[in-house]
């Protein structure tokens, strides 16, 4: 039996189909794929729809989407027969105002993001053994160093990665070619689609992550660390 490391070291030839097939056979029911129904994110559910019917799907619903976001949830369900699962924060957003105060976002924005989906995360992944993620390597420097199989040091399970490899390109030539049906924001000029709050469209010539967090140093919600993997058998 190989290790997660050298898994990932195979895994690295492997398309990703044959990464799902192999995810869905070692984890059977304990595997859910998280999406915030990005262009990424639609491509694994159109993937993972012709490899298994019932593929479980959950999305970190902070209470401040996009309708356009809400809508296209609506239409992945109708059109590939799942049952979206909507993690939600311990608060609600009056709840939240409350405690910590209007407009936390624009005054912190990690906190923000530790209440509304780092928080609602966890305790989601504690239910399962590997969740599958839409990230690419050239998004962020954070993500530059993911595998498409790793070990989740932050959330302590398998972690895995289908398209890790892949461009904006080969998703967008995905998505044209396979019919799959995305936000219609991304017409719109907004790349890179998460809280009404924290997104904006971003201009000609800036980077694809521009619109997401604009004014603060932030560029990630905290859900992706990527660490080496230990040495745990899969
Ligand atoms: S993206 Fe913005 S509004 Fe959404 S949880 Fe993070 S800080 Fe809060």
């Amino acid at each position: 039996m190989k290790t997660i490391a050298e898994l990932q070291f195979v895994a690295e030839t492997w398309s990703p189909e044959q990464v799902f097939q192999w995810a869905f056979h070692a984890f059977e029911n304990r595997i859910a794929i998280s999406s915030a129904f990005g262009a990424e994110g639609m491509v694994l559910i159109d993937i993972a729809s012709k490899l298994r019917p019932n593929f479980r799907l959950f999305t970190l619903d902070t209470g401040f989407l996009f309708p356009e976001t809400y809508s296209l949830m609506q239409r992945v369900e109708q059109k590939y027969g799942v049952a979206i699962e909507r993690v939600q924060a311990s608060l609600s957003p009056a709840e939240q105002e409350k405690i910590h105060g209007a407009a936390l976002w624009q005054r912190d924005p990690d906190s923000c993001c530790d209440l509304r989906k780092i928080e609602p995360l966890r305790r989601k992944l504690q239910q399962l053994e590997a969740w599958i993620t839409s990230i690419r390597r050239d998004q962020t420097e954070v993500r530059a160093a993911a595998g498409k199989i790793q070990w989740d040091s932050k959330f302590g399970l398998v972690k895995i990665n289908p398209i890790v490899d892949w461009t904006s390109t080969q998703v967008w030539s995905y998505i044209r070619s396979h019919n799959v049906p995305y936000n219609p924001l991304h017409d719109r000029s907004y790349p890179s689609i998460g809280c009404t709050h924290c997104t904006r469209a971003v201009a000609p010539g800036e980077d694809a992550r521009a619109g997401r967090w604009a004014g603060f140093a932030k560029t990630e919600c905290g859900l992706h660390l990527i660490q080496p993997a230990p040495d745990l058998t899969a």
